[in-house]
């Protein structure tokens, strides 16, 4: 077994990797970028190496840095993880070059899976069966059309450089040939320098199922059982499931060995994935096989018992394979959502920003959470959005499903937009727990996923109002209490007043809409009042947890305040808002001088121009951060003498945003 190995990787891969590597006593070395200074793989490893900018082409993707950081450190192999060099074939002959074990398979066949059509090709004469299609070298638009006018329409092209679901277009008829091949080349072109392509008949409710195949150099190969990924989104995988629901033992095993099969036909050696299409009919087709790690291995590690990164090293150091097929059995069911930095209901935008708060559900035989990133850690531009891929495992479908559920509820996240919510209405449609998969899941059910849910924000508004008068009151103690009359009632944030009923205004921002609150105080509890409805509320406040009472609903709550605002977590999901200080100099604080941003975002709208006139309260400038809106209002009547920044830039939390004159007297 090797002493010391690099990990040529980042985020949650890299920890994984590092993890196991510790496990067995191995060294291990991390690299890093710029923006990766401080990240968690570097902190986990016994020793960093610095390769280069924040770009991955400058620094995850250069070989020879690499390979020069292997060479100083004494590392005697190189685990490449999934994505950047995992499967570039010229980096593996490189590292063997060099002396230093590649942990994956031979550069041979990295470069023969390389090329979809050339794999495909490959695979015929190994037998293995192919979806109907057209995988030739000639590339005249006569030709493609030609396969696919005799195949009949639909068809799928796909980039035969491809991947990550770039450089793929579905066909429908014969008049839409022409542009869609223009387009599909053109994002091949683009993402992979080629734009050949391949044609295949495109499957209208297939499912994706792939098979995870292991071999070792002295010709052992078995399969590791089936996963389920037909839960895709622009082509790319967010839930995954092992093993494959529904899948006949007949079907699993013919699955298995034909993807024993295809890893044979390339001299395999390691860890592989062949991805098959799983027809209505159960004929399967091979699709496409990933000489790497996948980032859903850990569903197979849950339901085999077995650690996929120590077979790997093992397998590398040139060990025999740990079991034999008949020693490998499936126990129970595991899935992985992968959480991302991205907007769900905006097609998917992938989304940056400062991970303000982060809790992960507690880790336990059930539940693992594979991650990169801690509290404070960015989400940047340069890599993959991916925060966590959170794996839950029981010992059947249902009891796992809803164990994923309640983890996805107890992931608490705040800063940057993600797809928590997303995923759990996902998980939680009657379809999907009836396992009712096929690759066009998300599409067919789209109006159950993106559902509204107007009870359950009222019902979050409530409990955010109540956090709000909670801490109006925590604050006002905490005065008075540094006062010579700490008793006196008109230290009171109740809105007590002599003879009046106890009443308080107040905005929240919610969802980007500012809405009005008025809260009647009522003994110990407060009639609460909004255009969302009326709710009775009361509650204490310890810290971040809020013990509340919702028209006698008691349940805790998590409340967190942070640079964007607040963030507010309960059983029925999470609520990101903010409060209007409309009243901003109003009180001690100084009307003339600056106004600062109230957190880090983008400015949005400009209500004035400089050097207009303004009455107090009225909106100069609007900023956006987390989805959310703040108006900056004027603190009194007067002049915006100058305004710093336009629409679209980004401002600091604190920054000062406009030059304000206030009327004198
Ligand atoms: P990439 O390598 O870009 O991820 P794949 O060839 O792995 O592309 O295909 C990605 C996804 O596209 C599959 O999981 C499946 O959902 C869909 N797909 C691919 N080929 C077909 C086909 N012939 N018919 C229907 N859907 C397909």
């Amino acid at each position: 077994m090797f002493d010391k190995i690099l990990i040529a990787n980042r985020g949650e891969i890299a920890c994984r990797v590092i993890r196991t590597a510790r496990r067995l006593g191995i060294h291990t070395v991390a690299v890093y970028s710029d923006a990766d200074q401080h990240a968690l793989h570097v902190a986990l490893a016994d020793e960093a190496v610095h390769i280069g900018p924040a770009p991955a082409r400058e620094s995850y993707l250069k070989a020879a840095a690499i390979l020069d950081a292997a060479r100083r450190t004494g590392a005697q192999a190189i685990h490449p993880g999934y994505g950047f060099l995992s499967e570039n074939a010229a980096f593996a002959a490189a590292c063997r070059k060099a002396g230093i074990v590649f942990i994956g398979p031979p550069p041979d066949a990295i470069a023969a899976m390389g090329s979809k059509s050339a794999a495909k090709r490959l695979m015929e004469t190994a037998g293995v069966p192919l979806v109907p299609g057209y995988h030739g070298e000639e590339q005249s638009e006569a030709a493609l059309r030609g396969a696919a006018d005799a195949m009949g329409y639909p068809v799928l092209l796909k980039a035969t450089a491809g991947g990550g679901g770039k450089g793929m277009r579905v066909v429908t008829s014969a008049g839409e040939f022409s542009e869609a091949l223009a387009a599909a080349r053109r994002e091949a072109q683009n993402s992979f320098g080629d734009d050949a392509m391949l044609v295949e008949k495109y499957l209208t409710r297939p499912r994706h199922v792939e098979i995870q195949v292991f071999c070792d150099r002295h010709g052992g190969a078995v399969y590791l059982f089936d996963r389920d990924c037909s839960v895709q989104r622009r082509h790319q995988k967010v839930i995954e499931e092992a093993p494959a629901p529904g899948l006949s033992p007949i079907v699993r095993a013919q699955m298995g060995e034909a993807a024993v099969t295809a890893a044979r036909a390339i001299g395999y050696e390691g860890a592989g994935t062949v991805e098959f299409l799983l027809d209505t009919d159960d004929s399967f087709y091979f699709m496409e096989m990933n000489t790497r790690l996948q980032v859903e291995h850990p569903v197979t590690e849950m339901i085999t018992g077995q650690d996929l990164v120590e077979w790997q090293l093992r397998v590398a150091a040139g060990a025999p394979l740990p079991l034999a097929q008949n020693q490998l059995e499936i126990r129970g069911h595991a899935f992985e959502a992968r959480l991302y930095a991205e907007d769900a209901d905006n097609d998917f935008l992938p989304a940056t920003g400062t991970l303000a708060f982060l809790q992960p559900p507690e880790e336990s035989d059930h539940v693992r959470v594979d991650t990169g990133v801690l509290q404070g850690d960015s989400i940047s531009v340069h890599y993959d959005p991916m925060i966590a891929k959170l794996i839950v495992w029981d010992e059947d479908r249902d009891r796992a499903l809803t164990r994923l559920a309640r983890a996805l509820r107890d992931y608490r996240i705040a800063g940057t937009v993600t797809n928590i919510e997303f995923l759990y209405n996902l998980i939680t449609t009657p379809a999907f727990r009836a396992a009712e998969l096929d690759t066009g899941f998300i599409e067919r059910h789209r109006d159950a996923i993106f559902r509204r849910r107007p009870d359950t924000d009222a019902r979050l508004a409530a409990l955010a109002a109540l956090y709000l008068l909670l801490r109006r009151e925590q604050a006002a103690g905490e005065f008075a209490a540094t006062t010579s009359d700490p008793w006196s009632p008109w230290h009171s944030a109740h809105g007590w007043r002599c003879n009046d009923a106890p009443v308080q205004q107040f905005h929240l921002l919610l969802d980007g809409r500012e809405i009005l609150f008025t809260a009647t105080a009522d003994g110990n509890r407060h009639q609460l009042h909004s255009e969302l409805g009326r709710a009775v509320i009361a509650g204490t406040l310890a810290g971040s947890e809020l013990h509340a009472s919702l028209d006698g609903h008691r349940q805790l709550v998590t409340v967190t305040a942070h640079d964007g605002g607040y963030s507010l977590f309960t059983r029925d999901g999470a609520l990101h808002f903010n409060e209007v200080r409309t009243d901003a100099g109003a009180g001690e604080e100084d009307t003339t001088g600056g106004l600062t941003a109230p957190m880090n975002g983008t400015v949005t709208a400009l209500r004035v121009e400089a050097g207009a006139r303004v009455a107090k309260g009225d909106p100069i400038l609007i900023m956006e951060a987390m989805k959310m809106e703040h108006s900056i209002r004027a603190p009194a009547d007067g002049v915006v003498a100058e305004i710093f920044y336009g629409v679209g830039d980004l401002v600091d939390g604190g920054a000062e945003l406009v030059r304000f004159e206030a009327d004198a007297g």
